[in-house]
């Protein structure tokens, strides 16, 4: 049933990509937390993604996981088809799934600069039309939320910082960007909300061995101090879809303890 707080996500149900590690499991965990059913799509390992499941389910929340490529898609489809018939209608998708293949542009092959556009850029085009298709059928239920659907992308502070040696990543989520944005403008009028998230250095498997080797230097880029948690961006996903947020749309949060302040001009330039 809905609830008369806000932030609360009672009575609705949501899609995460990528939800069996790091941000995605997060994201799944906290929109949980606050109330909502969540299907958690994964790729890769059933294991991993039953954690997350088991996870929601002690919260006291329904919760399935569900194989699906983001890239492909009949995938997606299907990803949309099997949350229907085990959760019920879609109010919330958060396109989180994403990969970086790096190399210096001269190095990079074809085949790595089509795999993370595939992922991180077009399976955020397939998640939000389909969820845009969903939404559409399922109607408004202003019981439920004054919003028809809402859509959050994971995004990267690579949408506005270049970063060497990662043309594809940056390219993808700059790419994003200017998707969420025109996706948001597109469907304001439909109620449907459309934002994203950009995470800074945060603490998952995409950036292990950055971490492992130069932990030093990636402090020196976070004027806040520490790295990340996945719950730091699971925290405020759950916050962006839920009615608290009800008058955001189009916008990117940044969550990076202060990376794109620009931390190197303090005391210079
Ligand atoms: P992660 O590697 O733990 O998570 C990525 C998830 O996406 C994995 O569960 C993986 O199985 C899944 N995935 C990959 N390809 C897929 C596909 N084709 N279909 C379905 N799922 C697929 O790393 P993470 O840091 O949690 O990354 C999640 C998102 O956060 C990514 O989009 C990443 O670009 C973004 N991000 C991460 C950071 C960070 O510092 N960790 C910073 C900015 C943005």
């Amino acid at each position: 049933m809905a609830s008369s707080d806000p932030a609360s996500l009672s009575g609705q149900a949501a899609i995460v990509t990528g939800a069996s590690t790091g941000i995605g499991a997060a994201c799944a965990v906290e929109l949980a937390r606050a109330g909502a059913d969540v299907v958690v799509n994964y790729r890769g390992s059933p294991q991993e993604a039953e954690e997350t499941v088991t996870a929601i389910e002690a919260l006291g929340r329904r919760a399935v996981a569900v194989k699906a490529d983001v890239s492909m898609e009949d995938d997606i489809l299907r990803l949309f088809d099997e949350a229907e018939a085990r959760l019920g209608p879609i109010d919330i998708v958060v396109s989180n799934a994403g990969i970086q293949k790096d190399a210096p542009l001269a190095e990079m092959s074809l085949d790595d600069w089509n795999a993370v556009i595939a992922v991180n850029l077009t399976g955020g085009f397939l998640v939000a039309r389909e969820a845009v298709r969903r939404f559409r059928r399922k109607g408004l239920r202003e019981s439920v939320s004054p919003a028809l659907g809402k859509i959050v992308f994971d995004s990267s502070v690579h949408q506005v910082i270049p970063w060497a040696f990662r043309a594809n990543y940056a390219a993808s989520k700059g790419g994003l960007k200017l998707l969420m944005e025109t996706v948001a403008q597109e469907v304001a009028s439909e109620k449907i909300r459309v934002n994203a998230v950009g995470p800074g250095a945060i603490a998952t498997a995409i950036n292990a061995a950055e971490r492992e080797n130069g932990l030093d230097e990636m402090l020196k880029l976070i004027p806040y101090g520490r790295v990340g948690e996945p719950a730091d961006i699971g925290r405020a996903v759950a916050w962006l879809v839920s009615d608290a947020a009800d008058y955001i749309t189009g916008q990117t949060l940044f969550i990076d303890g202060g990376m794109t302040l620009h931390p190197s001009f303090k005391g210079n330039g």
